[in-house]
């Protein structure tokens, strides 16, 4: 069912001290929302943030997966090491893993395959590079990663998949999408799933708006009727500002 979602993203930011910290500060200061509320650590903190966040409205998640069950894959972590630790949704494909970490729409649809056959539900990010926007090539190469990356699956996996819409120029540049020019993209985002799978299924995903997010803008961005909540990065490691980014949703 789509939901509202007001997602963290801490990427490699807090050390443990640090990360239980700001989760004890959130949950002091959280306010009543109905949006779902999520939190992606560093992976070595994820157990004592899942124990952290226990009866709480937060859900700590992962920042990658690998794709394979097991085996020779140093320095990864699969799905049944993050199950077996409590965790139940991981981003997958974000733009700095793509980037720098050459993750492509190919290896991503097999994360996406492992995560969903393990139970894991998938916040799948996509999003164009400034280049991209400039050629006004951002509709094909964010729909192109859609159909690659999601379109093998079934209708029904979809009922686990969020969506994060993340212009790749505006993460962590402070410059943000318009609202107007967020609901143009995540409108099309929906009309492209709506094409393949119809519109019970698109209308049932949640995709979120990232690149930026602050607490003086989210309101306006949260407002449109096609963006769901957000992927919040930079805004996300101090309490005050991602409790008032929950407030707008
Ligand atoms: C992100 O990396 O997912 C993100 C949206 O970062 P920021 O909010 O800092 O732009």
């Amino acid at each position: 069912m789509r939901k509202k979602i007001v997602a963290g993203n801490w990427k490699m930011n807090n050390d443990i001290k640090k990360s239980l910290s700001l989760i004890s500060d959130l949950l002091g200061k959280l306010p009543q929302t109905e949006a779902e509320l999520m939190i992606a650590p560093t992976f070595v903190n994820l157990i004592p943030s899942v124990e952290a966040v226990k009866n709480s409205k937060i859900e700590v998640i992962a920042q990658n997966m690998h794709f394979a069950e097991s085996g020779a894959y140093t320095g990864e972590i699969s799905a049944d090491m993050l199950t077996s630790i409590g965790v139940k949704t991981t981003i997958l494909g974000h733009s700095e893993r793509r980037a720098y970490f050459n993750e492509t729409d190919e290896s991503l649809s097999k994360k996406v395959d492992t995560a969903l056959k393990h139970g894991i539900r998938v916040v799948f990010c996509i999003g164009e590079e400034l280049a991209d926007r400039k050629a006004n090539k951002h509709f094909e190469v964010v729909g192109n990663q859609i159909k690659n990356g999601l379109f093998h699956l079934p209708a029904e996996a979809w009922q686990h998949l969020v969506l994060a819409y993340e212009p790749v120029w505006a993460i962590g540049t402070g410059e943000t999408a318009t609202p107007e020019q967020a609901q143009e993209i995540h409108h099309f985002i929906r009309k492209t799933i709506s094409d393949k799978y119809g519109k019970d299924v698109a209308d049932n995903v949640s995709i979120l708006y990232g690149g930026s997010v602050k607490p003086d803008n989210a309101k306006e961005i949260f407002a449109k009727e096609d963006v769901d909540g957000g992927l919040i990065g930079g805004a996300a490691l101090k309490a005050d500002d991602f409790v008032s980014i929950i407030k707008s949703i």
